[in-house]
């Protein structure tokens, strides 16, 4: 299985896991409509240790509707929004799809946060979707054990 590239818009910053992700998902809390720039942000979630990272990244932490700590990880140079970590699930990666070199590696396999979405979001009703954080073991959480 080859790598998985990927880095931020204006180039700085580049990384590479070196296994796919164990899940794609669409996450419409309120934090990520910042983030996404009004729309859902589409995620691949791989585990970390797999990481490495080329080029400067600088860090904004957060605390989540759910709860959760979460640390960002963007170019700050060109600010895109690169990674994202929660105290929840620790040893594993979000990262924004946008920011890979091949997005097609696969469609989101649910949709979590619908609650929180504008009105006029367009949600693909042929995906399991959550209203709000997944619980652990839902179709729309990875288990640490169904990772790669
Ligand atoms: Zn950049
Ligand atoms: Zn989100």
């Amino acid at each position: 299985m080859p790598d998985v590239t990927g880095g931020c818009f204006c180039g700085a910053v580049r990384f590479r896991f070196a296994e796919p992700p164990g899940m794609m998902r669409m996450c419409w809390c309120r934090d990520c409509q910042y983030l996404a720039a009004g729309n859902a942000s589409v995620n691949a979630i791989f585990r970390t240790e797999t990481l490495e990272i080329s080029g400067d990244v600088q860090t904004y932490e957060s605390m989540a509707d759910s709860g959760n700590a979460m640390r960002r990880r963007f170019c700050p140079k060109c600010g895109t929004q690169l990674f994202s970590e929660s105290s929840s699930r620790p040893g594993m990666m979000v990262v924004r799809v946008g920011a890979l070199d091949n997005r097609e590696i696969g469609p989101p396999a649910g949709v979590i946060w619908t609650g929180s979405a504008p009105s006029w979001a367009h949600i693909d009703a042929g995906l399991p979707a959550t209203p709000g954080q997944p619980g652990a073991g839902s179709l729309v959480t990875p288990a640490a054990s169904e990772m790669p």
